[in-house]
């Protein structure tokens, strides 16, 4: 699929201005699967239509603070979608279904984990999803987001050294972000908060510290006209249930320590909370996920607060793909500003009828041995599978991209008529012109791609123990 020389490529560029989707999509492709030269051609040519077709990369920063003020009615959750696997088809579907509702309150995300495990830098991942917008015929802002940059406590709480280095990957990753379009970043420190310490403000001293560090950080680093919308994170995910005072106590010490770090920065436009869930869902020795208990009380009473008292958009639901349908439309009423979505999505398309057997069968056996050292000894091969298999989708990602035409339509059409679902249940049906207003295009804030955007050559990441 993808291009192999520059006359090849040369001819697509020149059918990709006369709108020629066969040309774009084998662009795409050669922007992912390319080296050198081609690739970045590839890419360069596809941002370039991008940006003439009125798409863009954006902060939701105004949006969320215009909520936060009163502006806009908390009325909505927006979806933050984590896009793993077969990420062009996987954005394109989503694309058409925010089209069809006219859905502008929409985040495509990644995690610091997914983006070492799918295989998938910054620069690559941004490129993608301005494809598959321009691919739907999508036009105005796009919201992309750097999910759970989150700082491993193991290896921070090591020694000194630890402490640094591991505080240096965090601030690499984003600045590479930023330079990739990632106009949305959710700092996770939450690994930090030490429930062992006596107070609240105690518990969440290195947590919001550190939160405000890379919150100044981030700013010395956006794009003029730009204010990066950052999110920080009071409780993990998996762990114990958050409460207001808890959020209370960070925003104490995370406005403080902001004060200092950056005297008159902007600071944080949502807030993550734990409310029961755990990413990905926990998996029964059948493979069927476990019923939740969601602190519904919880995410509402943090929510009220985080706008009333800071201006920020409301708290953020994480782990949520895998609840029952039944659930999704509390949390708009509940007033919770953002819902992270991953594994569902992941699950439907290994899942999927059209998903080759031999395929999946490949990808199984390669995780008996790639993934053995995740197996506890009490996992069925269900469990065990179903834990480890986002792992595949960075080693499979050419084959993924390859299946069939016709399975790829298939899945695709399944993944929309899912999110659509999701964003007609969240309420962000009609949300266009609210983000078009909010959040305009910036001059000078489009990302440029090849060697500036950079770093596809970094080393594999170990990110074992991260959050997703
Ligand atoms: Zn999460």
């Amino acid at each position: 699929m993808e291009l192999q020389h520059q006359d090849d490529l040369k001819h697509a560029v020149a059918a990709l201005a006369t709108r020629n989707a066969d040309a774009l999509d084998r662009l795409v492709w050669t922007g992912v699967f390319a080296a050198g030269a081609l690739r970045d051609q590839a890419r360069g040519a596809v941002l370039d239509q991008a940006r003439s077709a009125g798409i863009y990369p954006a902060s939701i920063h105004d949006l969320y603070a215009a909520r936060g003020r009163g502006e806009v009615a908390p009325t909505f959750t927006v979806p933050a979608i984590n896009i793993r696997g077969m990420a062009y088809d996987t954005a394109r579907a989503l694309f058409r279904a925010r089209k069809a509702l006219d859905a502008g309150a929409v985040i495509c995300e990644i995690a610091r984990s997914e983006i070492a495990y799918t295989d998938q830098r910054p620069a690559e991942y941004a490129f993608v999803v301005i494809g598959a917008a321009l691919r739907e015929g999508w036009k105005g802002p796009v919201f992309i987001q750097g999910d759970h940059f989150q700082i491993n406590a193991k290896k921070y709480g090591a020694d000194a050294a630890g402490a640094a280095a591991e505080m240096k990957a965090v601030q690499d990753l984003t600045a590479e972000a930023i330079r990739a379009g990632f106009y949305n970043i959710d700092v996770d420190t939450s690994t930090l908060v030490d429930l062992s310490k006596s107070g609240h403000e105690a518990q969440q001293a290195l947590n919001g510290g550190l939160c405000a560090g890379l919150t100044a950080f981030i700013r010395a680093r956006q794009p003029k006209g730009v204010t990066v919308s950052v999110g920080g994170e009071i409780g993990e995910v998996g762990g114990k249930n958050s409460t207001p005072e808890e959020l209370e106590a960070f925003m104490t010490v995370f406005t403080a320590a902001l004060r200092e770090a950056a005297p008159g920065a902007e600071g944080i436009s949502k807030i993550s909370v734990q409310t029961g869930t755990s990413h990905g869902g926990v998996p029964l020795p059948d493979g069927s996920i476990a019923e939740v208990k969601i602190d519904f009380d919880a995410l509402e009473r943090c929510s009220t607060l985080a706008r009333g008292t800071y201006g920020m958009a409301g708290a953020v639901q994480h782990g949520a793909s895998t609840l029952p349908a039944a659930l999704f439309d509390r949390f708009p009423k509940l007033g919770a500003c953002e819902i992270h979505l991953a594994t569902e999505f992941q699950n439907m398309i290994y899942d999927h009828p059209a998903f080759p057997a031999d395929l999946k069968r490949a990808i199984y056996e390669k995780l008996r041995t790639a993934a053995a050292d995740e197996r506890k000894p009490s996992d069925t091969d269900e469990q065990f599978f179903y834990k480890t298999r986002k792992k595949a989708l960075g080693m499979f990602k050419r084959e993924m991209w390859g299946l069939a035409g016709p399975a790829r339509a298939a899945i695709g059409a399944t993944l929309e008529e899912k999110f659509t679902f999701l964003l007609d249940k969240l309420a962000v049906r009609g949300t266009r012109a609210l983000a078009d207003r909010w959040a305009p295009f910036v001059a000078g804030s489009f990302p440029s791609i090849g060697a500036a955007a950079g770093a596809d050559g970094r080393a594999h990441e170990d990110v074992t123990g991260l959050s997703d």
